[in-house]
């Protein structure tokens, strides 16, 4: 009897195991998939007015432009 309790416990332990480790992978999936799925910041260049996400755009006079040569256009008089 003592034997099959002992294995009764191990099962038990190698489930709980399993499962934790399967809902670790779970969450970390879900919060990688949140990341991914969040819209980035969309700016529109002020010289050629196409959209771009703000992380690629090129800050200048207090506006985006989508390359530096838009933005050195636009600063010319
Ligand atoms: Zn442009």
């Amino acid at each position: 009897m003592g034997l099959i309790r002992l294995v009764l416990l191990l099962l038990l332990v190698f489930a709980a195991i399993t499962l934790w480790k399967r809902f670790k992978l779970w969450q970390q999936q879900r919060n990688t998939s949140q990341d991914s799925e969040q819209p980035a910041l969309m700016v529109r260049c002020a010289h050629c007015r196409v959209h771009l996400p703000a992380d690629q755009a090129f800050p200048g006079n207090g506006r985006h432009y989508c390359c530096p040569e838009h933005r050195d256009a636009d600063q010319q008089p």
